[in-house]
């Protein structure tokens, strides 16, 4: 029997192999490792494709946080709020700038950081917000950028996980996740939607102030070679992984298509079960399902897990611990009200294999055995 893999970046590449494998012979012919053409090139075509005014690339989504909170100048202990339910990322950047991650509950529907939630953890010390869009699809940007004007509070989005998704406004108008926050983050590591060959970020702004800092701040605060003006760091892109994101950019939306046509397929299957609550899509954002997550109730999540595991079906629990619990953040955060839902969150959620490589009897057969661990048990 085929084997079943939570992401398989394998047969994503034979498939495009020959087009890789170019890209990955001209770098290496023309010996440009560090900042070569390819990595404006694609740095241009990102652009092009989200809508964004720069796109800097840099070395990981981690790397666009930090250098994205190192560029606001902010003061030790300045407040950025931050969800609880999410890779720890974004709050570690925080804290590892001095700063204070504020933890704010989730809804328990999307995920999403909860907007009427943000309003009540605001204080004269928050200067900024870090709305994560998990799993594929955007938070609530039009609310959060209209909170961000009132109280003049800075956006850096956490795109990471949702390249390719786009925003409704209430007029109609478009934007893609990534373009509408003041500074935002992305990355390239291989399981995201866009994936490179190892670690890979970019950040995004439409403000040319801003884009001159951070390209600044990724290069070691330097505009003149020789000459550091600001404290930076050394963050890029290599152009090796330019050159074969630039290749699979071109297929990111039919890899978007082809994971909701597997999302759809399970939902529509596993509706009508009462233990399960599927993905709920927004009404404000398309999903690009980066993950497809479940909520197991009723305290089932790793038994399922385990009996899928059984049958060799891989699944993954993003995230099982909150923010709250995380060893690391012990006594650096501010935690306002209960947060629950992203407590409960971590005990419920069951991400099932969702990539660009499966087939209808793959998906078949792990819809079958999700069934029967229902019936049987
Ligand atoms: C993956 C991820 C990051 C970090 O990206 P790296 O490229 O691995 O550093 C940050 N935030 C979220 C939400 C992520 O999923």
């Amino acid at each position: 029997m085929y084997k079943i893999r939570q992401v398989d970046l394998t047969s994503q590449y034979l498939a495009i192999k020959s087009e890789i494998d170019n890209a990955i012979r001209r770098v290496i012919q023309h010996g440009k490792f560090i900042n070569g053409p390819e990595v404006t090139k694609f740095a241009e075509h990102l652009a092009a494709y989200t809508g964004a005014k720069h796109v800097i690339p840099c070395g990981s989504g981690t790397d666009a946080l930090l250098i994205a909170l190192t560029a606001l100048e902010l003061k030790e202990d300045d407040e950025v709020i931050v969800p609880a339910f999410t890779y720890i990322a974004p709050a570690e950047m925080i804290a590892l700038c001095r700063l204070k991650p504020v933890l704010t509950d989730v809804d328990e529907k999307t995920f999403s950081i909860s907007t009427e939630q943000i309003e009540q953890v605001i204080t004269a010390r928050t200067k900024a917000i870090i709305p994560v869009h998990l799993f594929g699809q955007c938070c609530d940007m039009e609310a959060i950028m209209n909170m961000a004007k009132k109280y003049d509070l800075h956006v850096i989005e956490d795109n990471a996980q949702s390249l390719g998704a786009v925003y409704t406004f209430h007029d109609g108008k478009k934007k893609m996740g990534g373009t509408i926050g003041h500074i935002n983050c992305t990355s390239f590591f291989p399981a995201k939607n866009l994936g490179c060959f190892g670690d890979g970020g970019a950040i995004f702004t439409n403000n040319d102030d801003w884009a001159k800092t951070l390209r600044m701040i990724a290069n070691h605060g330097q505009k003149e070679k020789y000459v550091h003006d600001i404290i930076g760091c050394n963050s890029r892109l290599d152009t090796l992984q330019a050159a074969i994101l630039d290749v699979k950019l071109k297929y990111l939306d039919i890899y978007a298509a082809e994971r909701r046509t597997v999302a759809n397929r399970y939902s529509a299957a596993f509706e009508l079960l009462g233990e399960l609550v599927t993905p709920v899509e927004s009404m404000f954002s398309t999903h690009v399902y980066n993950q497809y997550t479940l909520r197991v109730k009723e305290n089932r999540r790793d038994a399922l897990k385990q009996y899928l595991a059984e049958r060799g079906i891989p699944s993954a629990v993003y995230y099982p611990l909150p923010m709250q619990k995380q060893p690391a953040l012990k006594g650096r955060i501010r935690t306002a009200g209960s947060l629950e839902v992203s407590a409960r969150l971590c005990n419920e959620v069951l991400s099932l294999p969702v990539h660009t490589e499966m087939s209808v009897d793959m998906q078949n057969y792990i819809i079958e055995e999700v069934l029967n661990f229902f019936h049987k048990n």
